[in-house]
């Protein structure tokens, strides 16, 4: 995708970890969010035998729960 700025110059999004792409959600989201991911911390560490299982248990948490939250995408020229 090509997005053109007021400035002329066009912001390309066709890639991973663009540095001019961001994400926002709504500050009514941000507190749920928080306690999204402090419950999803908790239960990775409970029952956990060592830090690579929580390491993994987190990672999987946040992709499943985390990122399907509403969130705006942005760009900055
Ligand atoms: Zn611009």
């Amino acid at each position: 995708m090509k997005i053109g700025c007021l400035c002329g110059n066009t912001l390309r999004d066709q890639t991973d970890c663009i540095p001019y792409k961001g994400y926002l959600w709504a500050d009514q989201d941000h507190y749920g969010f928080m306690e999204t991911l402090q419950d999803t911390v908790q239960q990775a560490l409970n029952g956990a035998s060592n830090s690579d299982e929580v390491a993994s248990r987190v990672t999987d948490a946040i992709w499943k729960k985390l990122l399907p939250l509403p969130r705006r995408t942005t760009y900055q020229c």
